[in-house]
């Protein structure tokens, strides 16, 4: 029995690279993929919110001297192209999924609509949010905290490159334990790196969990589903 009927899962674009230094890595889609279709089967509701970081950052690489708004909205065309990648993948692999754009652009995907994505979720299809809250100024990570709260799921489910909230960076410490629980005030107490502070705030006010996890580390996220002992929950 999944521990959650309803989840959001966040995934950076960068996860998309795989060992690739641009783009969208193919055999690193399809895993992830299956590992996000592993969680379906259990009969868990899931919508995604997949960041653009592999492609294009509007605060980094190729925008840095460029106008932010600009930057940004760029930023956000390259998550709905990852979206259509993750999408089509799911597609392949024989899932149902939506595409829902924050941004207008109808001949390529639907427009978000709530009670349409509600609709999906019901119905067992993956609904893949793109283009981020549709805002310059924000990022993936505030979406996923925004969509999360917006469509009730009941955690949002962070993946990163490290299996959670380590007490210090695990690459520079290797003394640096995890956490297995931590309240969204300790986190603040302890100046740890969850999500950004926009999506953090939203989280904390709105008491949706955040668990941090790593979706490079095989079966993972399923464990997570499942309520076992797997990376770190934030909560109220
Ligand atoms: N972005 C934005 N508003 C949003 C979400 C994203 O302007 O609501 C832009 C921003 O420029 C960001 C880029 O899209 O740098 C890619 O998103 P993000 O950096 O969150 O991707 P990730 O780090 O998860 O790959």
């Amino acid at each position: 029995m999944p521990a959650y009927k309803r989840i959001l899962i966040k995934l950076s674009g960068e996860a998309l690279m795989g060992d690739d230094s641009f783009g969208i890595n193919r055999a690193t889609m399809v895993r992830m993929v299956r590992e996000v279709h592993e969680v379906t089967q259990l009969g868990c509701e899931v919508a995604v919110v997949i960041g653009g970081g592999n492609i294009f950052r509007g605060v980094a690489g190729g925008s840095v001297g460029m106008d932010r708004a600009t930057a940004d909205y760029m930023g956000m065309l390259a998550t709905v192209m990852n979206s259509l990648a993750l999408a089509d993948t799911m597609r392949q692999e024989g899932m149902t999924a939506r595409v829902m754009s924050a941004i207008a652009i109808e001949q390529v995907v639907e427009p978000y609509v709530r009670p349409k994505a509600l609709q999906y979720l019901e119905e067992g299809k993956v609904v893949v949010f793109a283009a981020g809250t549709g805002n310059p100024f924000f990022t993936t990570d505030t979406a996923a905290a925004l969509r999360g709260a917006e469509i009730g799921a009941e955690v949002v489910l962070k993946a990163t490159k490290v299996d959670g909230v380590y007490t210090a960076d695990p690459k520079k410490d290797p003394s640096a334990t995890r956490y297995t629980n931590i309240t969204f005030d300790e986190a603040i107490i302890k100046n740890l790196q969850v999500m950004d502070a926009t999506a953090f705030a939203l989280c904390r006010d709105q008491k949706l969990p955040i668990k941090v996890f790593s979706i490079f580390k095989s079966g993972a996220l399923k464990r997570v589903v499942l309520g076992e002992d797997e990376g770190t929950l934030v909560h109220v």
